[in-house]
C-alpha cells in the first residue's frame, strides 16, 4: 500500500481517476524513464480503481502470475502495489478511497490467496513516510478485508 504524495483532490469523478493515472504513468515513464507506472492499480479518492502496470489486471483475474512491478524495493517481484491519491500525513483519506481499499485488496487477497495479515505498507520495507496516516490503519484494514473474505 502506498499514497501518492499527489494532491488531494476534491475531484472524486472517474474522468480524474484516470487522468490521475495516466499523470503518474507520465512520471513513471518520462520521467524515472521506467517501462510503465511502477505501481499494479491506482485507487482514487473517489473510489475508482485503475490499471496501472500493463497486465496488472489480466493476471489479478486470473490469479496465477504477476507482472513485476516497480513500487517498492525488495517487494516488487512478490507484492502487488497500490497506490492511493493523495498524501494522508496529516489528513485521512475520503470515505470513497478507504471502501474502495478494503473491496480491492480483499479481492487481490482472495485471487492470489493472500492472508489479510500480509498487507503492508511502503514504509515497512523502505525509508519512506508512505503511506502515511494510512499506514496506523493497517490493523483496521486488514481486519476489514478478514471480514470481507
Ligand atoms: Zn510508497
Amino acid at each position: 500500500m502506498h499514497h501518492t504524495a499527489l494532491a488531494n483532490s476534491t475531484d472524486y469523478s472517474q474522468a480524474h481517476a484516470f487522468q490521475n493515472s495516466r499523470d503518474i504513468q507520465d512520471l513513471h515513464m518520462d520521467g524515472n524513464g521506467w517501462v510503465d507506472s511502477g505501481q499494479h492499480f491506482t485507487n482514487s479518492r473517489g473510489g475508482w480503481l485503475t490499471e496501472g502496470r500493463n497486465g496488472s489486471l489480466y493476471a489479478l483475474l486470473h490469479g496465477q502470475t504477476m507482472v513485476q512491478g516497480a513500487h517498492c524495493v525488495g517487494q516488487n517481484d512478490q507484492a502487488i502495489g497500490i497506490e492511493n491519491e493523495g498524501t494522508y500525513l496529516t489528513e485521512q483519506p475520503p470515505a470513497a478511497l478507504w471502501n474502495s481499499l478494503v473491496a480491492f485488496c480483499a479481492f487481490t487477497c482472495q485471487q492470489y490467496a493472500i492472508p489479510p495479515t500480509e498487507i503492508y505498507g511502503h514504509k515497512d520495507f523502505n525509508n519512506t513516510q508512505c503511506p502515511g496516516l494510512l499506514h496506523d490503519r493497517l490493523p483496521e484494514l486488514r481486519t476489514a478485508v478478514a471480514g470481507r473474505l
